[in-house]
């Protein structure tokens, strides 16, 4: 059933409206394209096509969704064509500023304001790492502080200078390509510093980080105060475990991963949140609350590889062409909300219904754990059980989603813990 009036459509609305040109944006055009429909149009608000991999200059993608690693830049230019070749259109320097629940959509590019009606709008407008400002660090305002991806387009788009000696926030993946980026731009990396015992990344980025770049890694060790007037000078650092406080002397600071989803647009939308990811509640195919308004990528579960996210976009385009080859737009999403015990931190899906087509369930955890398992319980029923790998917070887990045939809509939400 459709819950939209299809009364303000124009010739020139799109089937299907895409917001955000990333992996999961374009993944998803290109797939909806394969699968029939059109017209579909992707929108971006950068000049170029791409998402965050048009600035990572390294190596690393592809593997998981194109079955070939290639560069950032290759990969995204990979992606567009295939955008492109099935048949959808890109419009770019074009920032969409208001998705309104019954269907109306608002723009801004070069030409103007403009407001279109397509059927189903499907965002993919990505995650961000919280900057200095969202994470409360004290001290005083001065230039020279960056996230990763500020940093990377201040470097491979613009080419500006960065500074001498950097000190990195953070040590998941996005932090060690942080360090990368700063060698190529002939930065020092003084520290790599996490508040977390230990390293999140994969051991031989750290091993290679520390034996060929020799940045030392400081771990259990918070930034208290960024000093200097007009352009950094110092950052001060205290350690959790003695308390005892040092300052390094650096003209950069970068604040890396922490990631938060994009989630303007979907909140101001009037969708249902998940508290815990921060992003829109979805179910597996990606439907929100909103009739109409479907979510892919990292703004569903911050922040996944490249890889997961095109994967993600192709999922979610092949259950709405399902439909709308049907004529119908979907319903609101409505099941049984899947929460987590700590030190679970988030599990995606957070909705679902036992006549879902089962996905794999991405977790995450706030702690390091060793070998667990993971119960999947509806009201002290155990629906089903995962032998889970070492946890590591900042990087995700999955489980198999099979269990969701013997959800009861009436027995209350899922909970997932490790036992
Ligand atoms: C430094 C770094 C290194 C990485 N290295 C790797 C790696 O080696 N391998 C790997 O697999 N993954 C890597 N990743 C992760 C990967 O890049 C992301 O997971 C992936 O890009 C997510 O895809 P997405 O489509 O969900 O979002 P994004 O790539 O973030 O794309 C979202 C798009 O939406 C657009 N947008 C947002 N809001 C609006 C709006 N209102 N109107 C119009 N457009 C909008 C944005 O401009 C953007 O282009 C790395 C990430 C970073 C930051």
């Amino acid at each position: 059933m459709s819950g939209r009036s299809d009364g303000a459509r124009s010739p020139a609305d799109p089937d299907v409206l895409v917001v955000g040109a990333g992996p999961a944006g374009l993944s998803a055009a290109a797939e909806l394209g394969r699968l029939g429909i059109a017209p579909v149009l992707v929108v971006d608000r950068e000049p170029e096509p791409g998402g965050i991999p048009r600035h990572c200059h390294h190596a690393g993608f592809g593997l998981q969704d194109l079955r070939r690693a290639m560069s950032g830049p290759a990969y995204a230019r990979r992606l567009t064509r295939l955008a492109a070749d099935s048949g959808a259109r890109l419009s770019l320097e074009t920032t969409v500023t208001r998705v309104d629940p019954s269907g109306a959509v608002s723009l801004v590019s070069p030409s103007g304001l403009a407001e279109l009606h397509p059927r189903v709008v499907l965002l993919a407008t990505g995650a961000r790492e919280r900057p200095r400002s969202a994470r409360l660090v004290p001290g005083d305002r001065p230039a020279g502080v960056f996230t990763t991806g500020q940093l990377q387009q201040w470097v491979h788009s613009h080419h500006l200078p960065v500074g001498r000696r950097a000190v990195v926030v953070g040590a998941e993946h996005v932090s060690f390509s942080a360090a990368l980026t700063l060698r190529e731009a002939g930065v020092e990396t003084a520290a790599i510093v996490t508040d977390l015992p230990r390293h999140q990344t994969l051991g031989a980025f750290a091993l290679a980080s520390r034996a060929l770049l020799r940045i030392p890694l400081l771990t259990s060790t918070r930034v208290v105060a960024v000093h200097g007037r007009g352009r950094v000078s110092a950052v001060e650092f205290e350690d959790r475990i003695s308390g005892r406080r040092r300052t390094i002397g650096v003209d950069t600071v970068v604040f890396t991963g922490d990631w938060v989803p994009d989630h303007e647009l979907v909140r101001r939308a009037g969708t249902r949140m998940d508290p815990a990811t921060k992003g829109p509640l979805t179910d597996g195919g990606g439907q929100t609350s909103v009739i109409g308004i479907v979510a892919a990528g990292n703004l569903v579960h911050p922040a996944e590889t490249a890889g997961s996210a095109a994967l993600g976009g192709r999922r979610v385009a092949q259950r709405l062409a399902g439909r709308l080859r049907r004529g119908d737009v979907g319903r609101a999403v409505d099941g049984v909300e899947v929460q987590v015990d700590e030190p679970l931190a988030w599990a995606w899906p957070g909705i679902v219904r036992p006549d879902d087509v089962p996905v794999r369930v991405l977790l995450r955890t706030s702690a390091f754990t060793g070998r667990r398992t993971v119960s999947v319980e509806q009201a002290g029923r155990v629906l089903g059980r995962a032998r889970l790998r070492h946890a590591t917070p900042n990087r995700s887990l999955s489980i198999p989603g099979d269990w969701v045939a013997d959800v009861d809509l009436l027995a209350g939400p899922i909970e997932l813990r490790l036992v």
